[in-house]
């Protein structure tokens, strides 16, 4: 949980997204791919010395009706509100440009880490080149090539060099969450709904950079929680903020940083492509999900089918989240609210509960028992034991005569026995089949 995040700036063309593609690699933290989610490189995972960072392209955040200096200002601030580190790329076939000096001039102020990449010096000629950026007054210019991959060691060792020290609260015993979604669903209402009710704790717990922004409070039986990222929700009135590819990030740093996401939809204008986008994320992290429809207020005359025929349309739109919970709330008029934290608790314990071997293997016993295991080609697949090999999310090892015998709807009926068992609501469960002789 909570990764040290680097942000890439610079002007279009520098290479900014080339640099970010060579760094995270195919590092991409997918466990499955989930037909219908588009793949983003805004956000991604990497690594380098046994150092795992989040990694976010602010070139790839783009704030449209707006003169390019003002978007390449705007990106520059989501860097210094959301990084750790900032790589500041530069092109070394353009010389220091003025934006280039606006940029550094932003980014001096804000007094974050900030590494410069001198990029596209592709041969050792160029090297000369890059002492000329001295004159941006942030620091030694590292010079690499995106392209060939030269450079990229020295730039790293630089960046994880300047790293907060990462605080690990070791007494934290709260259950992170976030409420994650497209713009103006009612996020930061429900944050503040929730903290209306609750008894604040402590606000700005100290650690890294990042961890002011979350904010703990506990409930009357009670238990902790700890809402991330909350003050990037209550901080309003950027123009970035209503953009779609921002609050996508933003969605995909809360799910790293959490053990349940709250899914925020708005009854009142119904399911959006963003929406399927951003849970898809939330899916294949592996955290806890929860579908919040808020704005339930909205819709009048309400009868006995209203629920209904939305959770049937959510059902329908988000196949994958079959075991996600869907709670009708109103940030406004305070709607169920207060069943939130403790569906959040529930989540939370099914995503970290561990089955005994020998009642897990009773139930796929009985399952195969009732259900036979299908045959190929005359081969029979033989099911011959299974384990719980992890937890968040509980991941089984199911081993197999043939893992290639095990359909797709086989193995979504022992998942569905398994969940017919044990309370796995709100969580994915893996299931890695194996092959033993
Ligand atoms: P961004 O707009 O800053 O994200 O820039 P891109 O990553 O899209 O790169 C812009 C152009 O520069 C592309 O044509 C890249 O192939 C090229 N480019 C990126 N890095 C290098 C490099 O190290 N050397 C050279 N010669 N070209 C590069
Ligand atoms: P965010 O962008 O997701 O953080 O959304 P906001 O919390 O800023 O809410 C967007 C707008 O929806 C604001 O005008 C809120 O007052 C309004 N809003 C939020 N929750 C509710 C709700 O439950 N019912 C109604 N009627 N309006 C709401």
């Amino acid at each position: 949980m909570a990764n040290p995040i680097v942000a890439v700036v610079g002007r279009p063309n520098v290479g900014k997204s080339t640099l970010f593609n060579r760094i995270a690699g195919e590092r991409i933290s997918i466990v499955e791919d989930t037909p219908g989610v588009t793949r983003d490189r805004i956000y991604a995972h990497a690594e380098w010395l046994g150092k795992n960072f989040s990694m976010i392209d602010t070139g790839g955040i783009e704030i449209s009706d707006q003169p390019l200096l003002t978007q390449i200002r705007q990106q520059a601030e989501i860097a210094i509100d959301e990084a750790d580190v900032i790589i500041f790329v530069v092109d070394v076939e353009n010389g220091v440009t003025d934006a280039d000096e606006q940029v550094a001039r932003i980014l001096y102020r804000s007094n974050k880490p900030v590494v410069l990449a001198v990029n596209k010096v592709d041969n050792p000629e160029r090297r000369s080149d890059i002492y000329d950026y001295y004159s941006l007054g942030l620091g030694e210019p590292y010079a690499v090539s995106s392209v060939h991959g030269i450079g990229m060691g020295d730039l790293l060792d630089a960046v994880i060099k300047r790293f907060p020290d990462n605080v690990v609260n070791e007494d934290d015993k709260s259950i992170h969450f976030s409420f994650i979604g497209r713009p103006n669903v009612g996020k930061s209402s429900l944050v503040n709904a929730i903290l209306g009710e609750n008894r604040v704790i402590v606000s700005n717990v100290a650690g890294t950079t990042r961890d002011a922004i979350n904010t703990q409070f506990k409930t009357n039986d009670g238990q902790e929680f700890t809402m991330v990222d909350t003050a990037g929700i209550r901080k309003k009135g950027k123009i970035y903020e209503n953009t779609e590819r921002y609050s996508l990030m933003r969605s995909m740093r809360a799910i790293d940083d959490s053990d349940v996401v709250l899914v925020v939809l708005n009854a009142e204008e119904g399911i959006r492509e963003l929406d399927k986008h951003i849970a898809g994320y939330a899916h294949e992290a592996g955290c806890g999900v929860i579908i919040v429809v808020n704005k339930w207020d909205t819709l009048k005359d309400k009868d006995h089918r209203t629920m209904t025929d939305f959770t049937n349309l959510i059902r329908q739109e988000f196949q994958y989240l079959s075991y996600a919970p869907i709670i009708f709330v109103s940030a406004k008029t305070k709607q169920r609210l207060n069943q939130l934290p403790s569906l959040i608790e529930n989540v939370y314990n099914h995503h970290r509960q561990r089955i005994q071997s020998s009642v897990l293997n009773d139930v796929l016993m009985d399952a195969i028992a009732a259900n036979p295991t299908p045959t190929q080609n005359g081969r029979r697949l033989r099911v011959y034991y299974a384990t719980q090999v992890a937890t968040e999310p509980p991941t089984f090892v199911i081993f197999v005569n043939d893992p290639e015998l095990m359909h797709f709807s086989y193995e979504r009926y022992l998942e569905n026995q398994i969940r017919k068992a044990f309370d796995f609501s709100g969580t994915p469960i893996h299931l890695i089949k194996r092959q033993r002789q």
